[in-house]
C-alpha cells in the first residue's frame, strides 16, 4: 500500500471557496470560487528553488499550459520570488505536503486570485520520480499549479469521491511512489477549460 497524506485540505479561503461552492456548484463545482482575472494574460512564475527544482515545476507548468492556449504559465528568470504572479519555495509545515497559498482582490464586486504562493513541505520526502518512501516533486507541483489557476479538488469529502477519482491530478490526496499527478485526466483539463 502507498503511504496516503492528505494533501490541502486546508486552503486559505476556505470559507470563500464554501460559500461560492454551495451557491454555484453546477458552474463552479471544480473552482476555488475565483480565478485569475483576464483569461489572456500569462501568469508569471519564479522560484528561489534551485535549478533542478525550476526545472521539474516548470514541466507542471507546462502540463496545463498544453491544456488549452488560455492562462499560460510563463516562467521568469530573475531567480527570485518577489516578481512573478506564483511563487515556489519549501519549508517545513505540519501535515500537508504541498500547499497553494492563494491573494485574492476584489475588482467590481468580483474576487480574484491575484498572487498564489506554492510551498513544498521539507518535513516529507520529495524525489523526481517514482521513489520509495517519496513524493514525485512534478506530480506535486502540477496538483498545486492546477490550485494556482483556481481549481478545487475533486470533491471535498472522502465519502464524495467516486472509482477512479485517485487517478486526477486534482484528487485530495497525494501519494509516495508514483507520478500518476504528472499526467492530467480529461477531468482535470476540463476543470482549466471551464475556468478560462
Ligand atoms: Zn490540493
Ligand atoms: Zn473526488
Amino acid at each position: 500500500m502507498h503511504k496516503k497524506n492528505l494533501f490541502l485540505v486546508t486552503i486559505t479561503g476556505i470559507l470563500l471557496f464554501t460559500s461560492s461552492f454551495l451557491i454555484t456548484q453546477n458552474v463552479l463545482a471544480r473552482s476555488l470560487g475565483y480565478t485569475w482575472y483576464v483569461a489572456s494574460t500569462p501568469i508569471r512564475y519564479d522560484t528561489i528553488l534551485n535549478p533542478t527544482w525550476k526545472t521539474i515545476i516548470q514541466k507542471g507548468m507546462n502540463t496545463w499550459n498544453d491544456v488549452s492556449t488560455k492562462k499560460q504559465f510563463q516562467f521568469n528568470s530573475s531567480s527570485t520570488n518577489a516578481t512573478g504572479d506564483i511563487s515556489a519555495s519549501n519549508r517545513p509545515a505540519d501535515t500537508w505536503i504541498g500547499k497553494m497559498f492563494p491573494t485574492t482582490g476584489s475588482f467590481s464586486g468580483k474576487t480574484y486570485m491575484t498572487r498564489a504562493d506554492i510551498i513544498f513541505n521539507t518535513k516529507y520526502e520529495f524525489a523526481d520520480g517514482a521513489v520509495a518512501g517519496a513524493y514525485d516533486i512534478q506530480s506535486v507541483a502540477t496538483h498545486e499549479l492546477g490550485h494556482a489557476l483556481g481549481i478545487a479538488h475533486c470533491h471535498d469529502a472522502d465519502s464524495q469521491h467516486s472509482s477512479g477519482d485517485q487517478d486526477y491530478t486534482m484528487y485530495n490526496y497525494s501519494f509516495t511512489n508514483e507520478t500518476k499527478a504528472r499526467s492530467l485526466t480529461q477531468y482535470d483539463k476540463d476543470a482549466k477549460n471551464s475556468l478560462y
